[in-house]
């Protein structure tokens, strides 16, 4: 059982543009609008891969909820007052890069996810990966992802754990299971330049020593990196032709969990990672990557003992 939480949820808008004119008039040559936020994006992906998950987290609207019905994916939402946040991606067919604008969400509380809580643990049963995923509102204490995850693990439930800055750094300390930060985000959190493989294999060390079962180190257009206290990976990009690293991220923590409930072999699990979140940059926004291209391609993929 996969539960995906998402604190954060935001309707995701993506527009296409040819050519962006700052301070100027801009027509849009078209547009989607998907449920998104980080943990539904997981699910989706989960899904793509012909995977079941339940999305959880907290919802104003019902607009979510809805298009997450019509994709099959099963949900059971706290819902707050307030309204989702819409998060607008700008595609530039003429640069072909994206810039997102992201609205930062309703105001919630700690009893909110007292609720949260309660829903997390009657829809899991033991062993079940519970997908901790993304920013939180501003209204709720940057501790947030800490409180919940001791709270899960008394439950002897598996933590997977994809944050930044400060909702990283705190989170932690309840030692989840799984982290994958990307290297913009260890930088951050360590405060120096990590660019060699010595020094991603060292801040992984960091997190094992505190708790930490599984690092795994996204590099973006540069490929992955994976430790745990028995070994280390370095697993290279594939080739494609990136549209958008939107959603690379949650590609990559997606197919870790598909490989992890389907109890995958590492250099299995570490292949479609890489393949899925390759998948996903060929993509506009969030939409779905080709699950049969990542079947396809993953045995491209080259794991390196390091
Ligand atoms: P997100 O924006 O979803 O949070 P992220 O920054 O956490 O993404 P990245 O490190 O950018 O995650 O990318 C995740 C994975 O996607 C990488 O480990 C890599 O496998 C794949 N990937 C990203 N960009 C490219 C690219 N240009 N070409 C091939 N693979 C890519
Ligand atoms: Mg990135
Ligand atoms: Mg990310």
């Amino acid at each position: 059982m996969i539960i995906t939480v998402t604190l954060n949820p935001a309707i995701d808008k993506t527009i296409e543009i040819d050519g962006l004119t700052q301070g100027g008039l801009n027509k849009v040559v078209c547009s989607n609008t998907d449920p998104g936020g980080k943990g539904i994006n997981v699910s989706k992906v989960i899904k793509s891969l012909g995977g079941e998950s339940m999305a959880t987290g907290l919802l104003g609207s019902s607009y979510i909820e809805n298009a997450l019905n019509k994709v099959g994916i099963s949900h059971d939402f706290v819902r707050i007052s307030g309204e989702t946040r819409t998060n607008l991606k700008v595609f530039d067919r003429r640069t072909g890069e994206t810039t997102e604008i992201n609205e930062s969400g309703p105001e919630v509380s700690m009893q909110d996810i007292d609720c949260l809580y309660e829903k997390i643990i009657t829809h899991a049963t033991a062993g079940s990966l519970i997908i901790l995923s993304g920013s939180a509102p501003k209204s709720l204490p940057r501790d947030v992802y800490k409180t919940l995850i001791q709270k899960l693990k008394e439950k002897a439930l598996k933590i997977f754990l994809d944050a930044e800055g400060d909702l990283f750094r705190q989170a932690l300390e309840g030692k989840p299971h799984i982290i994958k930060p990307n290297r913009h985000e260890l930088e951050l959190y360590f405060e120096r330049k990590l660019d060699t493989r010595t020094s991603l294999r060292e801040a992984s060390q960091h997190f094992i020593e505190r708790g930490i079962e599984k690092v795994f180190i996204s590099l973006g257009a540069e490929g992955a990196f994976y430790s745990d206290s028995k070994r280390s990976y370095y697993l290279n990009p594939l080739q494609v032709k990136a549209h958008s690293s939107v959603g690379a991220g949650d590609a990559f923590v997606g197919a870790v969990a598909y490989a992890l409930e389907n109890q995958y072999g590492l250099e299995k699990l570490l292949k479609m990672a890489v393949a899925t979140s390759a998948g996903a940059v060929m993509t506009v926004g969030t939409k779905p990557m080709d699950s049969i291209w990542v079947l396809k391609n993953m045995e491209h993929v080259v794991v390196t003992a390091l």
